[in-house]
Formats: structure tokens, sequence, C-alpha cells
């Protein structure tokens, strides 16, 4: 038996959530645009994503467990879920793989202090998509 949520009890939860999203003009938070964001990292998680035209398969939302074909597809990637406050405020981003391994190696055994991200115009191929580097800034106030 494994344990999961149920979707009203997932959507309860996410609710007071707000979702950033990497875009080629920066990043998106309900519509507004900010190349540059100072937050402080609270959590994070690994989500898979399959992508089809027009469709995404996300482990987060699949309740198919583990053995689930889309999220074990070989076309998958992992993205990581990060969790952020910024002024207090909780919002969760989902970073590819490049933006991840980079973050991966900046946070090391961990980081005292806050992230600063900025995300910049990438493009390749004729496709355009926001790019995220990260940086650690000064501590937080205790
Ligand atoms: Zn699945």
């Amino acid at each position: 038996m494994t344990f999961s949520f149920d979707s009203n009890t997932r959507s309860a939860i996410q609710a007071d959530t707000s979702y950033l999203k990497a875009t080629p003009d920066g990043f998106d938070l309900g519509g507004r645009i900010y190349p540059v964001l100072t937050v402080k990292p609270t959590a994070s998680t690994i989500v898979t994503k399959l992508f089809g035209p027009g469709w995404v398969h996300s482990s987060d939302q699949c309740d198919e467990g583990p053995k689930c074909p889309e999220c074990n597809d070989k076309k998958a990637r992992k993205y990581l879920r990060l969790s952020v406050e910024m002024d207090g405020r909780p919002l969760q981003i989902d970073l590819p793989p490049i933006a991840s391994a980079r973050l991966a190696e900046l946070v090391g055994d961990g980081i005292d202090g806050l992230l600063r991200m900025t995300c910049t115009r990438a493009e390749k191929n004729g496709n355009a998509w926001g790019d995220v580097t990260f940086e650690i800034v000064g501590k937080e106030a205790a």
C-alpha cells in the first residue's frame, strides 16, 4: 500500500502556494515578469515530467504509483521542484535538469543565506526558454 494524497487534499495544500515559471522574458509570477528574484529556499523534491503534443504527464499529479509507464518513460525528464519563500510568501518553481544541476553544484552540502535567481533568455533551434542561474547572497536577518 503506497501513501498518496487525493486530488482534493493536494489542491487544498497547494492553494496558498504560487507558482513561478521561468519564461524567455523572466520569471512569471501571476502574470508579472521579474528578471531577478531573491528567495529563501525551504524544500525541494523531484518531479518527473513527460511531455507530449499538447499534454504533460507529471509524477506529482499521477495516481498510478511507482510503476506508471509514463513516469518511467525514457523520455521523461526529472525536474527539481524548489519551494522558496519570498517576503514570507511561499512559491514553487520547477527547474529543468540543467538549472537543477547548477543549483546542486552551488548548494553543495547546504547554504546559509538567500538565493538570488536570475532568468535570462536562451535560444536554440528557434525555441526560446528561460534559463535560470543562481547566486548565494547575504544571510537572512535573524
Ligand atoms: Zn505517472
